[in-house]
Order: C-alpha cells, then structure tokens, then sequence
C-alpha cells in the first residue's frame, strides 16, 4: 500500500487518514515541501482510501481499486505534472498522458523522484518541464465526468510549482470541485503558486522527515547501519536526497571533498581546473549533495573546536579521516563561516542551473584566496 512507502510523517499521515474516515477531508487541498519530505507518496495513500470499495481507518489493500491505485492505472485517479515537447509534436499539444509510461514506472520504483529527476529522464539537456493550457483543459473536462467506478475521483498535480499563470484556467474547479471530486495540489514551494489558488485550498506544510525513520528506510533498502545513519543526519530531513547520497557513497565523499579543500590550500590551478571539470560530470542533484555534505564537514569542524570529537556526528571512518586532517581543524570559526557561504551559495546557484563547473571553479578560486592569505 502507499501508506507503506511514507518514510516518517507518523502524525500528519494519521491524521489526513482520519479526516477520510471522518468525511472532513478538504475537497482541495496544497501539499507543500520538498519531493524528498513525501507529498506524492502520502497524497497516493490518501487517493488509495478515498478510492478504496471497503469502509476502513486506511485503505484494505486488497479491492480492485485499491490494486489499482496501487499500480497508479485507477480510472479515477488522474495525474497531472510537468513535461517537455515530444518529437514531432507541438508542445501545446502535449500533456502527461503522452509520457504516463515513463512517469508511472518512475514514481513506481521511487516516489521520491524529485522534478530535476524527473525532467532529467525525459528531456535529453536542462529543459524546463511546464503544466500547459491543455493539460488545464483536460483536467476540467475529466472531472467534470461521471466517475467511473465508484462515487469519487481524484486529481493530483505533482509539482503544481509549474502551472504558471496557467493555474488561473483551474480557479473555478478548485473554488467548487464537482461532487465526491479532491483535487491535491504538490509543490515544492507554495510562493510559486498563484494566491489566488492558495486562498481557496487547505495548505498543508510537509514537516521534515525525522533522523530515526530516515535511517531505518535506507536500512531496508540495503545500506549498512552506521552508513544509513550518517546519511540521515547529513539529509536535513530529505529523503530524496539520503537517496542520492547512499547512491553516491561509493564514491567516497568524505574524501572527494578533502581533496577538494587540498587543491584550494594548494591554490593548484590546473588541478583546480581538472576537478571542476569532474564535478560538472555529475547532476544537479549529486552536486548539491557532495557540497551539502561539505557544509556538514565544516559543521562538525565547529562542534569539534566547541565541544569535542564526541559531538562530530559523522561516520567512524569519515570522523577518522576529518580528525586526521589538521588543515581544516585549524579553521577558525569566521574563516568557517565565509567558506560556508562561499558552498552555500554555490548550491542556489547551481539549482538556477548556472554552468556548474564555471560555479565550481570560481568558488575554489576564492576559497583558495582565502586559504592562502592564512598560510
Ligand atoms: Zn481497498
């Protein structure tokens, strides 16, 4: 069932749950916070019960229906979010039923999937994925039928961020949604939706995901304990980014950032020159991962200097190498505080996809400046 693959959420989980059985469930509703806090896999579980022929505290799991929603193919359930143009098509004709293949067995094997990933699978360079005016249409005209198979049907839209001005064509469905009609609207970041559409829906924040669930999921998924528990600290809560980073982990971050601060050090041009090539080769996504991790090294550096080796809550192998590594130890905590900016702001850059290996080098070149001034 969808309510199985929620990593944490406990309470909010329970209570949206409740509110189905109860019949107060709002008819339209915005579910904000990152993909990696869980609103697509919570706003399946809750399509699951509404759909589902049995009356219950959740979905039985078992009916045609709740099978159904299970393999997201109900009748019932429709699904909006954004694509690019298709090959021999006109990108006003295009809506998300013409890549409902790749978005099912998608979400079905991850519903953690962030947008970049996702548009990333479907569009060959950086494209930026948009919810149409056809898509709006059609999302009016199908709610506007009769159900097929019971008395409710359900709209959702992942990643609502990319309706645009578009959304205004959705004002007067979510101002009165047809009878036994919820339309669940997911977004990362509600300022991008209009207020208009805000105003009229029930919004409800994504809390994020707690320390101790996080690491008990990566563990069912294979990554080893002391692992899945370094991981969920260093996830701010997110669990499609524990996903990129028990992804990434073979490739040692720990060290690829040492090595990193070396070159700085060193001010080494051409090695420099090399690793920011190296680093353009990966994501968006491992990018912002290796530099978040970056920032909990520097973190740790501070809890070093404050309370002591007890309080770096890294693995035992990366404490063992940080604690090895007199350079960083002996930043201060201003020089600490600039270079976090420096990586901060590389990561927002990169989300706005500036070239990452042009962001790369010259933050190194100014971490380098400041580095060396010390030495
Ligand atoms: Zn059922």
């Amino acid at each position: 069932m969808w309510r199985d693959s929620i990593v944490g959420q406990a309470e909010i989980v329970s209570a949206l749950h409740e509110s189905i059985t109860q019949d107060t469930l709002s008819h339209a509703m915005i579910i904000e916070g990152s993909s990696g806090y869980g609103g697509l896999p919570l706003v399946l579980s809750l399509a699951q019960h509404i759909l589902c022929s049995q009356d219950g505290a959740t979905s039985c799991g078992q009916c045609k229906s709740c099978q159904q929603v299970e393999g997201l193919i109900h009748p019932d359930l429709h699904i909006g979010y954004p694509v690019v143009r298709k090959e021999g098509k006109e990108r006003k004709n295009i809506t998300s039923k013409d890549y409902m293949t790749e978005w099912r067995s998608m979400i079905l094997e991850n519903p953690y999937t962030t947008y970049n990933e996702w548009i990333r699978s479907i569009a060959k360079k950086t494209a930026n994925g948009d919810i149409n005016v056809k898509e709006c249409n059609d999302i009016i005209q199908q709610l506007n039928m009769q159900a097929f198979s019971g008395a409710y049907k359900v709209q959702i839209i992942w990643i609502a961020d990319r309706l645009g001005s578009n959304g205004n064509k959705l004002l007067k469905l979510i101002e009165e949604p047809p009878e036994g009609t919820f339309i669940f609207l997911i977004c990362d970041n509600i300022d991008t939706i209009l207020k208009t559409i805000t105003s009229r829906c029930r919004v409800i924040n994504m809390p994020r995901v707690d320390e101790a669930s996080m690491s008990a999921a990566l563990i069912t998924q294979d990554v080893e304990e002391d692992q899945a528990k370094q991981i969920s600290f260093i996830s701010d809560g997110d669990f499609a980014q524990a996903l990129t980073y028990a992804q990434l982990e073979q490739n040692n971050l720990m060290e690829l950032c040492l090595q990193w601060m070396k070159l700085c050090a060193d001010f080494d041009l051409q090695g420099l020159r090399q690793w920011s090539t190296e680093f353009g080769k990966y994501n968006s996504e491992e990018q912002k991962v290796i530099l978040n991790y970056f920032l909990k090294i520097l973190q740790s550096v501070i809890y070093h200097q404050m309370i002591g080796p007890d309080a770096v809550k890294l693995s035992a192998s990366d404490k063992a190498m940080l604690l090895r590594n007199q350079s960083l130890l002996s930043l201060t905590v201003d020089e600490i505080d600039l270079i976090s900016q420096k990586v901060s702001r590389m990561i927002t850059m990169i989300q706005r996809y500036v070239t990452s290996r042009m962001v790369m080098f010259d933050a190194s070149l100014s971490i380098g400046t400041l580095l060396k001034k010390r030495a």
